[in-house]
């Protein structure tokens, strides 16, 4: 049987994927060849990679003036080579730090050029999404950078500022997809493809093309935008077998929805979890009602005990993964697309019966 798996990341997968890659592994769409095997120049992989990259165009509707392609390194490669491109000498880019993972860029890019931080959760714990009417965006700026969905922390931006002619950019790593977006909002989209997408290996990037005419051109090959937008980003080897995962999740959400599709599936789970944590005492969510993250749930229990002997039973019940991120303690559910329904529902019913044992 399989697991109910909550893990943030590498996270769950649609168990269709995992037997649709365990059925070509050896022998890819009959071509005698695997995926993972083969050439990344032309080919059948070219051939995958342009359905992959036209799937996620079409699911996101992304417009023609934006690249689309896939990199390596992992998102947290993106935390600097966004500054090393866009944040020009003697100028400075407003950074919103939201938590864990916009505290990480706004450091990295703090390394390397002016950083301005426009809003800072410290004081509250990172346990709020800022309002919108709060940002003063600084007109100079060469661009505006927030996190959609704060991993660890479990704060989501429900709305997203409209930034003029400042570049708005995005880490959407833990939230793509789960939600349509209007990309035109933003000059790039970015993220790690091991939540939401497919296993890790794949960073996904989304960039407006005149961007690239904003860039500090003096870079080393692999750091410079341009030249993989010129490649599509097959400058260097691609990680293939993650992208071609990838796009048999893509099929898997078009099947079931789309971007709407997953919003509903979205709200319907994280709802289950926030109803039983809004009516009970012993359940508590350190972040804002209105801040709420749809696919990372976090809560407290009375005490750390409990804390600990929650992740041990639910471990028994085939539920794994509920450990909150060990930065801040507690708990945490993940609740990616790829999560049936009937494991949340399982999840929900655990926490109700530990909480009359316990509470
Ligand atoms: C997981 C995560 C990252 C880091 O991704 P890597 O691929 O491990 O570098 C960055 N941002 C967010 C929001 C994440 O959830």
């Amino acid at each position: 049987m399989r697991k109910k798996n909550f893990f943030a990341g590498p996270s769950v997968l649609p168990v269709e994927v995992l037997e649709t890659l365990r059925e070509q592994i050896a022998d890819y769409e009959g071509q005698g060849l695997s995926m993972i095997e083969a050439s990344h120049r032309g080919g059948m992989f070219e051939e995958m990679y342009d359905e992959c990259l036209l799937k996620f165009r079409k699911l996101l509707n992304i417009p023609d003036e934006y690249d689309v392609y896939f990199l390596g390194g992992g998102a947290t490669l993106q935390f600097t080579m966004i500054p090393m491109n866009f944040l020009l000498d003697g100028r400075s880019a407003d950074y919103i730090r939201t938590g864990s993972w916009s505290n990480k860029a706004a450091d990295d890019a703090a390394k390397l050029g002016n950083v301005n931080v426009i809003f800072d959760g410290k004081d509250g714990a990172y346990s709020r999404i800022p309002k919108i009417d709060e940002l003063k965006i600084n007109k100079d700026a060469c661009y505006v950078y927030l996190c959609s969905n704060e991993t660890i922390g479990g704060i989501e931006w429900q709305k997203f500022p409209d930034t003029g002619d400042v570049p708005l950019i995005a880490d959407m790593s833990s939230d793509i997809l789960s939600r349509p977006v209007d990309v035109k909002k933003f000059a790039m989209i970015y993220g790690g493809v091991q939540k939401n997408l497919g296993p890790a290996g794949a960073t996904f990037i989304i960039m407006r093309k005149d961007m690239l005419e904003r860039r500090n051109s003096n870079l080393t090959a692999y750091m410079d935008y341009a030249l993989h937008s010129k490649n599509k980003g097959l400058y260097n080897t691609p990680p293939v077998f993650s992208i071609w995962a990838v796009k048999l999740v893509l099929d898997w959400v078009e099947k079931n929805g789309g971007a709407e599709g997953m919003l509903e599936r979205a709200v319907k789970k994280s709802n289950l979890i926030y109803d039983v944590i809004d009516s009970s005492q012993f359940y508590r969510s350190p972040v804002e009602k209105e801040s709420r993250s749809r696919m990372n749930v976090v809560f407290r229990l009375p005490n750390e005990d409990l804390e600990k002997k929650f992740v041990e039973e639910s471990k028994k019940e085939g539920m794994l993964g509920l450990k909150g991120h060990r930065s801040v303690g507690g708990l945490r559910a993940s609740l990616y697309n790829a999560l049936p329904y009937e494991d949340v529902v399982a999840l929900r019913d655990f926490m109700i019966s530990f909480e009359k044992s316990n509470g």
